[in-house]
């Protein structure tokens, strides 16, 4: 779906306070425009509050979104209505958001958010022009049990409208956060699996929707993981939070 080889896209969760998110998305953004032009689209997702604060720093460092994109961490399903204390996918565009992350299982588990939900936001970031970004992801005893591939199909099924033109993130339940993530081996299986998953519920003959991984990624350990066959890049939380880190990592997809 685009000519970057690969995505690296910043979570930064409810983390940042106001002036410290502007302060690092300035250090992203000079620390970009120092590098020469790199074959990867970056994506920084601050929250809702930040995001008009953070855009007027990409417009000023001049950086095309080509380069740096602003992301956001959710989406209300439908377009507009009473729905006290929601946004729209269309607010979020209208304040120069370009993808959203659908689907974190922060989202999942604390409100409640099923597959059906997430298609509905889907539909509705497509619709207001946006990039979704789906997380799917299976949680340690559904992976113990030797449940993570129908955990995976039913995830991809239930959360994908058929035409879905966006990014799919891995992002293992037991590895967010905790420091612990899938051996090289586990997450070339796991990549194999959901490429062939793809197909089976995409209308597209040709499937491109590109593969991140999510879970503990660190600028250590970035490279051996965007070295594994078919992903194309990866979704980072913590290490996103700080600009050198998250640099390293933008370097490390080039
Ligand atoms: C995430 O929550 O999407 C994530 C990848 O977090 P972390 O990198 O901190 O595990």
């Amino acid at each position: 779906m685009s000519t970057v080889s690969k995505y690296v896209i910043g979570n930064w969760k409810m983390q940042a306070r106001y002036d410290q998110g502007i302060q690092l998305a300035r250090d992203i953004a000079s620390g970009l425009a120092s590098l020469p032009p790199l074959p990867v689209q970056t994506v920084i997702c601050p929250s809702y509050t930040q995001l008009h604060g953070v855009h007027t720093v990409l417009e000023k460092d001049r950086l095309t979104p080509q380069q740096l994109a602003l992301g956001a961490q959710d989406c209300y399903p439908t377009p507009s209505g009473p729905f006290t204390g929601d946004i729209s996918a269309q607010m979020l565009a209208d304040l120069g958001v370009k993808y959203v992350i659908l689907g974190h299982s922060e989202r999942r588990q604390n409100h409640q958010e099923t597959d059906a939900i997430v298609r509905q936001k889907v539909k509705a970031a497509t619709a207001a022009g946006l990039v979704p970004v789906v997380c799917v992801g299976e949680h340690l005893t559904e992976r113990n049990e030797g449940r993570a591939a129908s955990v995976l199909a039913q995830q991809i099924e239930g959360s994908l409208t058929r035409d879905f033109k966006g990014l799919l993130a891995y992002e293992p339940v037991w590895a967010i956060g905790s420091g612990v993530m899938p051996s090289r081996k586990e997450l070339v299986h796991k990549i194999r699996l959901i490429q062939a998953l793809l197909p089976m519920h995409l209308m597209a003959d040709d499937v491109d929707t590109p593969i991140l991984y999510g879970g503990s990624v660190t600028s250590a350990q970035a490279l051996p993981i965007l070295s594994v066959p078919g992903l194309g890049g990866v979704l980072v939380g913590s290490a996103s939070l700080q600009a050198k880190s998250f640099l390293e990592i933008i370097k490390a997809a080039a």
